[in-house]
């Protein structure tokens, strides 16, 4: 039986590959590619002349038994995607069972993804997250994703495509709150760029410079904080003091004072004593 490995190759700068997935790529007698002339300029880059085949989600049905067929007879097969690890949101995870099932040997080569990469530089908690991939892109389907992630304590993950960022910036707004968001994008690449705000902030910023390039957002867990307001304390009084002027009792109108201006019962009350001793 041959040997599956899944190789790793950067999601931009071609300098994030590692000395094994170099080895790991000359040695084989095959690499499957997602994109033969993407992963073409990586071997070049290299010096590596390993014949390459195309191994992508319209032809993978095809293409599986061929690939099957080889490691049944002993080779090497190397699996690269587009970008990163073959298998996250790329083609990979069927080829992965159906050798599996074959008894065949899977290895795998860690190296870059987009995900990770965009988790750690977002500011926003590493410690639990969920990778959710791309959002089902309307309809039903999106609506109840939507509402599922609301609900959600960990950091969320997703990839989005430039012209459709808007709409889930805003769509995310709606369903989950208006939360901390790290949009990061053309990460290792010459034209890196994170953007960190709220998701209100974010519908904003990218309505008024659309964005280009691939993306990766990083969601934070909780509605964000609202930024710290100055309180007016006089101008509260003063409400104070006029609803008590239409006959209302004091305790009533700073209760409904401390309501309408989000403030606690009791602050609102030590200002009103403090300027009532000026
Ligand atoms: N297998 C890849 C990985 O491990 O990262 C992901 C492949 S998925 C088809 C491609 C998506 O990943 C892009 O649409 C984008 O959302 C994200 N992505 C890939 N490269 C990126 C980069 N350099 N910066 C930001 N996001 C990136």
């Amino acid at each position: 039986m041959g040997t599956l490995y899944l190789v790793a190759t950067p999601i931009g700068n071609l300098e994030d590959i590692t000395l094994r997935a170099l080895r790991v790529l000359k040695e084989v007698d095959l690499i499957a590619a997602e994109d033969t002339r993407r992963t073409r300029i990586l071997l070049q880059r290299y010096g590596i002349s390993t014949p390459l085949t195309s191994y992508h989600p319209h032809n993978w049905r095809e293409k599986a038994p061929y690939l099957l067929g080889l490691l049944s007879e002993g080779k090497k097969v190397a699996l690269v995607s587009d970008a990163g690890m073959p298998g996250i949101s790329d083609p990979g995870e069927e080829l992965v069972k159906l050798a599996l099932a074959r008894g065949i040997e899977v290895v795998p080569l860690p190296g870059p993804s987009a995900a990770l990469t965009a988790l750690v530089v977002s500011g926003l908690p590493c410690d639990r997250f969920v990778f959710e991939g791309f959002l089902p892109r309307k309809g039903r389907e999106r609506r109840e994703r939507l509402e599922a992630l609301a609900e959600e304590v960990r950091t969320i993950i997703l990839y989005e495509a430039p012209h459709r960022l808007l709409k889930t910036l805003e769509d995310l707004k709606a369903f989950l709150g208006d939360r901390l968001v790290a949009i990061a994008r053309e990460l290792t690449k010459k034209h890196e760029t994170v953007w960190r705000g709220n998701l209100s902030q974010a519908v904003e910023f990218f309505q008024a410079h659309p964005p280009r390039g691939e993306i990766t957002l990083v969601v934070g867990r909780e509605p964000s904080p609202s930024p710290p307001r100055e309180i007016d304390w006089g101008t509260l009084i003063a409400e104070v003091k006029d609803l008590e002027g239409k006959g209302w009792e004091r305790k009533r109108a700073l209760k409904e004072v401390a309501r309408r201006w989000g403030v606690s019962r009791r602050d609102l009350y030590k200002a009103y004593l403090e300027s009532q001793d000026k």
